[in-house]
């Protein structure tokens, strides 16, 4: 592979997502968070001021701004959005840190394939759409924050009327992917009462209430009913994913707190999802106050629904043409995953999720991109623009 430099000749595409990998965005609201995506999104507005786009910051949450890089040809009547977030997940080892390490033609660190690569194939592509800009099509590129948490950056840009379409940048190894699941997250408390271990008759353990209300989740829950498997998604599935409760080993444990992480097929209405797991909830809630443990369910904190886009919009047409013609896969994809595609396509924007790296790398310990992808991705972000261009005259 031979490495490119971006317009502005000071570095190569392999230095600047180095560069990327060592700015310290890590969502802050995560545990062991960091100092959040402010940096990074200055830096995005200092690079595309100096090849020549437009630029401004939105503040989403105190501090945390994202970024927005615009090219609007005169004459312009359309918008396409390119949207690709600045958050990561917090440090996870020697190759996901932020000391970037470049071998073999990849780069390792936090960040280098979820999803700064996707960032670099972006800023690449917006540099020669300048010189050879589409006729009819607007492209903003919105760096939003906190999309490993709640997706709140791109869920304040995700009501604009004036989108067209939307490309998410996330690790697909380059694979256009046009459906992808939802999410539902909600916790449950068992409360019971506290005594000393030596006398536990004389308390209600929390903990074995709680038993019983994982058990019937597992037993009921844990994978949708095959009905509704999706032919690119699969199932729906619900983990048991954090455990709390008990203070100390000589107190019968007063309470106890569960997470529940749902993954909701495309077709699935997380509102609907939840007002049926309610009315189990409160079956068990009954159940389990007979034996003296009260059971009490919270609103859920996060409700997505997930994606799914139909093959005859023109920016699925616009990717597969443009995949033909770099000579990416052109299969259509699901995944079980959710992105910032949930927050814009609930407002209707018709989505695909396509990048460089592999979703297998992304979050983990050892956390790589190919550089060779986010190379051919720049490719195919500037050609899916010329298409889309083309496709909707
Ligand atoms: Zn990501």
């Amino acid at each position: 592979m031979t490495d490119i430099k971006p317009n502005n000749k000071t570095v190569t595409a392999t230095d600047m997502l180095a560069e990327l990998v060592s700015i310290d965005s890590v969502n802050p609201d995560m545990p062991n968070g960091g100092k959040g995506e402010q940096e990074y999104s200055d830096w995005l507005i200092r690079f595309g001021n100096q090849i020549g786009l437009e630029t401004s910051q939105e503040e989403i949450l105190n501090g945390r701004s994202n970024a927005i890089l615009e090219l609007r040809p005169t004459g312009a009547t359309q918008t396409l959005l390119i949207d690709i977030h600045l958050d990561t997940v917090p440090i996870g080892g020697q190759l996901s840190s932020l000391s970037p390490v470049i071998e073999n033609q990849r780069v390792y660190g936090r960040g280098s394939c979820d999803v700064k690569g996707a960032m670099v194939s972006a800023l690449l592509a917006l540099e020669e759409l300048l010189t050879d800009p589409p006729q009819r099509t607007s492209i903003v590129l919105v760096g939003t924050i906190d999309e490993e948490y709640l997706k709140r950056g791109a869920n304040a840009i995700s009501n604009q009327s004036d989108i067209a379409a939307a490309i998410v940048g996330e690790p697909t190894d380059l694979q256009p992917v046009v459906a992808h699941k939802g999410v539902l997250r909600w916790q449950i408390d068992t409360i019971g009462k506290a005594a000393h271990t030596a006398n536990p008759e004389l308390g209600t353990n929390a903990i074995y209430g709680m038993i019983d209300v994982i058990n019937y989740l597992r037993d009921n829950h844990s994978i949708t009913h095959p009905t509704l498997r999706h032919p690119l998604c699969g199932d729906g599935t619900l983990t048991v994913s954090v455990i709390s409760g008990g203070i100390q080993v000589n107190i019968v444990p007063e309470q106890c707190t569960i997470d529940i992480d749902r993954r909701l097929l495309p077709n699935e209405d997380p509102l609907t999802v939840w007002k049926e797991i309610k009315n189990e909830l409160e079956n068990l809630c009954a159940e389990q106050e007979r034996v003296g443990t009260e059971v009490t369910y919270h609103n859920p904190f996060l409700a997505e629904t997930g994606i799914e886009t139909s093959a005859t919009e023109p920016i699925v047409q616009a990717c597969l043409d443009a995949a033909s013609k770099v000579g990416s896969p052109q299969e259509l994809q699901g995944v079980p995953f959710s992105t910032d595609a949930s927050p814009l396509n609930k407002h209707g924007t018709p989505c695909v999720v396509l990048g460089p790296g592999s979703i297998a790398q992304a979050h983990s310990a050892i956390e790589y991109v190919e550089m060779k992808q986010v190379v051919t991705c720049a490719q195919l972000y500037k050609r899916i623009v010329k298409s889309f261009d083309d496709e909707t005259d």
